[in-house]
């Protein structure tokens, strides 16, 4: 249930379903995933088009349980936001992605910036600006190399508070994109309204992209156009093949991200990116 807070532990009851029962059992794993070390997290890179250099990487979660295996982050990050243990996974992640991109750097590898997703309720929390800065300090991360990622409902909220967290995030010199853009709110004003620096364009435009003009592209030229009318720029997600490629190029898109060059992969091969394209 929604209104159970971070600590309150849901008991099971012979009356439940399956399906239920399933959430149930999930949940009290997830509980245990942090200590038991049981996530890690992946990363995609994301391809300039201009240079078809590496600038940056999102960061992404799994979760392999002993015995069920891999698990995706659909499945379980409901259920964490559900219980607020996405509070503490989420700030789990972060530390992990800012440790991660010092290891890079220690390494002499080119720097890049690591974007990392928050949910709603945990853009939310009090201390954010706190967890951060501390994480960042911590690490020894500089804050220009940390993205955060938030979906177009989190700026649904109370706009005073948001702009002032937006802002004191700017300050701090950390960026922020708007992920799945276009799939939430039909209301845009709130780009103008507050600091934003990149729009993701949600990869089911991307999907319909075809050579011949269609709607389809007249709709993320427009999306192009008003971030760059915003001084924003603009990443566009699930890239898979070379036609969405040249027409994203065509369209001054500045980043893709998509199977076409990558699935997120483990740090290791990550890396192995980031030497061949600083070979470039
Ligand atoms: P998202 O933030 O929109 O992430 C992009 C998803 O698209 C990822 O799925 C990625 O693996 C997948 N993807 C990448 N390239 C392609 C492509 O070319 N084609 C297609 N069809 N898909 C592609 P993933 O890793 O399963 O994550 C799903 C969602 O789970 C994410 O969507 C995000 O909302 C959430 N998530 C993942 N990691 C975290 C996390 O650390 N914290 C939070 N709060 N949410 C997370
Ligand atoms: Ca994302
Ligand atoms: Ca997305
Ligand atoms: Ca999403």
């Amino acid at each position: 249930a929604k209104e159970q807070g971070k600590n309150n532990y849901k008991v099971f009851h012979s009356g439940m379903n399956i399906q239920s029962y399933r959430t149930f059992i999930m949940q009290n794993e997830l509980r245990k995933a942090i200590e038991r070390e049981e996530f890690l997290l992946v990363y995609q890179p994301r391809i300039d088009i201009e240079t078809g250099t590496i600038k940056s990487a999102e960061a992404l979660i799994r979760w392999e349980h002993p015995s069920w295996g891999t698990i995706l982050p659909s499945e379980f990050i409901p259920l964490a936001e559900e219980t607020g243990q996405i509070v503490e996974i989420g700030e789990w992640v972060l530390k992990s992605a800012c440790k991660q991109n010092k290891i890079w750097q220690d390494k002499g590898l080119a720097p890049i910036r690591i974007a990392v997703n928050f949910s709603a309720q945990q853009f939310l929390q009090k201390d954010l600006i706190d967890t951060i800065k501390n994480v960042l300090i911590d690490t020894a991360v500089s804050p220009n190399l940390l993205e955060i990622e938030i979906t177009e409902s989190v700026l649904m909220g109370n706009e005073t508070t948001i702009s002032n967290t937006l802002n004191q995030l700017r300050k701090i010199g950390i960026f922020i994109s708007i992920d799945d853009f276009g799939t939430g709110y039909s209301s845009l004003s709130y780009l103008r309204r507050f600091p934003l620096n990149t729009l993701k364009i949600d990869k089911s435009f991307i999907r319909d992209i075809s050579t011949t003009s269609s709607n389809s592209n007249l709709l993320i030229s427009t999306i192009i156009s008003l971030a760059h009318s915003l001084n924003m720029s603009v990443i566009a997600e699930g890239v898979e093949t070379e036609e969405q490629l040249n027409t994203l190029r065509k369209l001054n898109c500045e980043e893709i991200q998509g199977y076409l060059f990558s699935p997120p992969v483990l740090p290791k091969e990550f890396e192995d990116f980031l030497i061949q394209s600083q070979d470039k």
